[in-house]
């Protein structure tokens, strides 16, 4: 197949590209703009594949975006590319509104009116795939789980942006009849994770000899879910996953904030123990609460296990140990970033000193 990825040069768009030119015969358009997020590097391994191409393009660009539809002619489309950083959300919600709200139009628009133009069995096989989270559906309280009919109640521009793209998704589904398929995943970790993010950030921390911040008392609840895991979901989902319908993905790991910072902790004393044999433990401390803070966030996954046959392969420790010596092993890939970070920020064009003790999405 030839499948359209947007954003394949962040997090798990990079993770799904590895895995389809590493792991099937299906040929890889990655569109993206390449904004602080996008990174070419995360593709390095797969870069030099015939079946991999990149198009450096806005999902907001009507023009790029129908040019690229048209040359490549995909039958999938993956759309992941967005802004995904809460923190920057509550700083610069803008930005937020244009690319995942005004993107997702543009995608919609140019995926339908190329989609109509296509004869009746590859209009029956196309879908439009649209990567979405668990946030849409707000906080949970000590009990329960997302399920798919859970109702939306967004609480952070973040969260808000990504509802309002999956109701435009799910509008063309009905009104067009565009094959469409939503996924609302768990908060992802990994190789190759922006150092913004919580668990990098607490492993580039560690390294530094710097505080590990912890929001709060580091109370709030999240289901990890590993991002090789994920991205064999979104392939079993676009290919055997059924039009209109809508899958969570969660990696049956609740932990507290507090609780993966020290076992991220345990694994680096017995992988990198600091110079002086004391825990990184000692390092975590606890800054000011992130406003409007979701307490829990947990995925009721049955409907893909029952009907797709995917589980998650890892355990949350498995994971987090291979993610920590990913980091260990990469620091080549990691180190660069963080340089570039550190001069934005000395020309002003940085986050706030409070949004580099950032948490999950
Ligand atoms: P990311 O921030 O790592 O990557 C986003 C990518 O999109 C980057 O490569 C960036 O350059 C690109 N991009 C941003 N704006 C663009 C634009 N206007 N045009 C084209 N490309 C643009 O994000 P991620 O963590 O890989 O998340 C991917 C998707 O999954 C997002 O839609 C996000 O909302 C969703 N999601 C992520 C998580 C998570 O834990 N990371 C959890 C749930 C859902």
């Amino acid at each position: 197949m030839r499948i359209l990825v947007t954003g394949g040069a962040g997090f798990i768009g990079s993770a799904l590209v590895r895995h389809l030119i590493r792991n099937t015969a299906h040929e890889v358009l990655n569109l993206d703009a390449l904004t602080y997020a996008g990174t070419l590097s995360a593709l390095a391994p797969v870069a030099d594949d015939p079946r991999y191409r990149f198009v450096r393009a806005d999902v907001r660009d009507p023009i790029a975006v129908a040019r690229a539809i048209h040359d490549f002619r995909p039958q999938v489309i993956t759309h992941l590319a967005a802004e995904s950083h809460v923190d920057r959300s509550i700083d610069g919600p803008a930005a937020f509104v244009e690319t995942n709200v005004v993107g997702t139009f543009t995608m919609l628009n140019a995926a339908c009116a190329y989609w109509q133009g296509l004869g009746a069995a590859e209009r029956a096989a196309f879908r439009f795939h649209h990567i979405s989270t668990d946030e849409v559906f707000g906080s949970l309280g000590d009990t329960g789980r997302f399920t798919e009919t859970t109702p939306y109640d967004p609480r952070s521009p973040y969260s808000a942006s990504k509802a309002a793209s999956d109701h435009l998704v799910s509008a063309w589904g009905h009104t067009y009849g565009l094959p469409v398929i939503v996924t609302n995943c768990s908060n992802n970790y990994g190789p190759y994770h922006f150092p913004e993010k919580m668990i990098p950030l607490m492993i580039v921390k560690a390294l530094g000899g710097e505080t590990l911040p912890v929001y709060g008392r580091g109370e709030n609840v999240r289901d990890w879910l590993f991002v090789e895991d994920h991205v064999r979901a979104l392939r079993t989902v676009f290919e055997r996953g059924e039009p209109g319908r809508r899958y969570n993905i969660g990696g049956n790991a609740e932990r507290r904030n507090i609780d993966v910072v020290h076992t991220l902790c345990t694994i680096l004393d017995r992988l990198h123990p600091r110079a002086d044999g004391r825990s990184y433990a000692g390092q975590i401390g606890f800054v000011t609460d992130r406003p409007g803070h979701d307490l829990r966030y947990a995925i009721d996954a049955t409907r893909i296990r029952d009907e797709l046959c995917w589980v998650p392969e890892e355990s949350f420790e498995s994971g987090l140990e291979k993610t920590v010596r990913w980091y260990l092993a990469n620091q080549e890939w990691w180190r660069p970033i963080l340089a570039e970070r550190a001069a934005d920020q000395r020309r002003g064009l940085g986050m706030s000193p409070n949004q580099l003790f950032s948490e999950p999405r």
